[in-house]
């Protein structure tokens, strides 16, 4: 029997990637998503790559009327929670929306969990650790104190999800926390789809290569690094899509040796971005524009993952390039304007 998978905000970036690896491993995908912060451009890409017209269930995942209903119609198995806001500068300016939105789709998820036993997949940050004080950071390294609502929302999810876990007997969960998720699949049929000015490198680096913007400001050059500039892991999103389906395999398998884990998912592999800017140039034989600019408030110097628990439990590993992951952002964005 194939198991049954519901992704939230299935049709987001992280969220078509991993609908994608799920398919293609064997599970049904139910994708739910209001389409509040993404069109229908991954959802069809989705489908596309798959081959299949693949369910989707348009809801708000703060609708617990709608969440009971999908979890009594459907046998669930796992469910996989992104359905979230993700802005960190608009959670400082509007605390309240992050934790509306973020806390009660999470607890509704979780509520369907104790009332109809599933497995329940978080998908956290490496936000939590703040500005760690030992490099590379392991799963015990400690968190910090977020900085904004948005990252506290991280930090109270994986407690809700560890108190829950400890209190009923039918949930079992895994947190998996991210570095810097970038790229695009290699079809170039889906990405990361940015509403107005991203606040993020890559897609800001790729817009301004097409000429969407004028130039890249690199926040900051007088970090304590070797050129200046912040370190961070960049991990493929098809990287971090099959990290997924290890996780889901561990839970649905009965593999796990605690009925909550938690794991970093990133390369282990520092970049600066500086380093990130000229992989970008190298590669896609671009010259980018781009200019140093003051530090942007809240950055965190240099984070990056210690990825040996994933590689060993999950039995998961990093496993594309810098290189081919840039050019894969690349080709995405030249077929996004290639649509326009
Ligand atoms: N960054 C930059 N210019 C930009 C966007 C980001 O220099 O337009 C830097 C940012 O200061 C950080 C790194 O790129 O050092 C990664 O930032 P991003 O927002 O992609 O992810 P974060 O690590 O903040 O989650």
């Amino acid at each position: 029997m194939k198991k049954t998978v519901l992704v939230s905000g299935g049709a987001g970036f992280i969220g078509s990637h991993v609908t994608v690896e799920l398919i293609q491993s064997g599970y049904d995908v139910i994708i739910a998503d209001d389409f509040s912060n993404c069109d229908r451009t991954n959802y069809n890409g989705v489908c596309q790559i798959t081959g299949r017209q693949l369910p989707l269930v348009e809801m708000d995942f703060c609708d617990i009327a709608a969440v009971r209903k999908l979890f009594i119609d459907n046998k669930i198995d796992a469910v996989i929670h992104f359905a979230a806001f993700k802005a960190v500068g608009e959670s400082v300016s509007d605390p309240l929306k992050y934790y509306t939105n973020n806390l009660g789709s999470f607890l509704n998820v979780l509520q369907m969990a104790r009332e109809q036993g599933c497995n329940v997949l978080f998908s956290s940050s490496a936000t939590v650790y703040g500005e760690p004080e030992e490099l590379p950071v392991t799963e015990n390294s400690p968190r910090q104190p977020a900085t904004s609502a948005y990252g506290n929302t991280k930090q109270m999810c994986e407690d809700f999800l560890r108190d829950c876990v400890a209190a009923y007997p039918g949930v079992r969960g895994i947190a998996l926390r991210y570095f810097n998720p970038i790229g695009a699949h290699p079809s170039a049929l889906i990405g990361e789809l940015p509403r107005g000015v991203p606040n993020n490198l890559v897609p800001f680096i790729t817009q301004t290569a097409i000429g969407k913007r004028e130039c890249l400001s690199i926040f900051g050059n007088d970090y304590p690094t070797e050129d200046g500039t912040c370190k961070r892991d960049y991990i493929d999103i098809v990287d971090l899509a099959k990290a997924h389906v290890c996780a889901v395999a561990r839970m649905l398998d009965d593999r796990m040796e605690q009925p909550y884990e938690i794991f970093n998912i990133g390369t282990g592999r520092p970049l600066s971005v500086l380093e990130l800017v000229n992989a970008f140039e190298k590669v896609n034989g671009i010259k980018l524009n781009w200019k140093f600019a003051p530090r942007r408030a809240g950055d965190v110097v240099a984070i990056w993952a210690d990825p040996s628990l994933a590689n060993e439990k999950l039995g998961w590993k990093a496993e594309r390039s810098t290189e081919e992951t840039l050019a894969a952002a690349w080709a995405w964005e030249k077929r996004l304007a290639g649509k326009q």
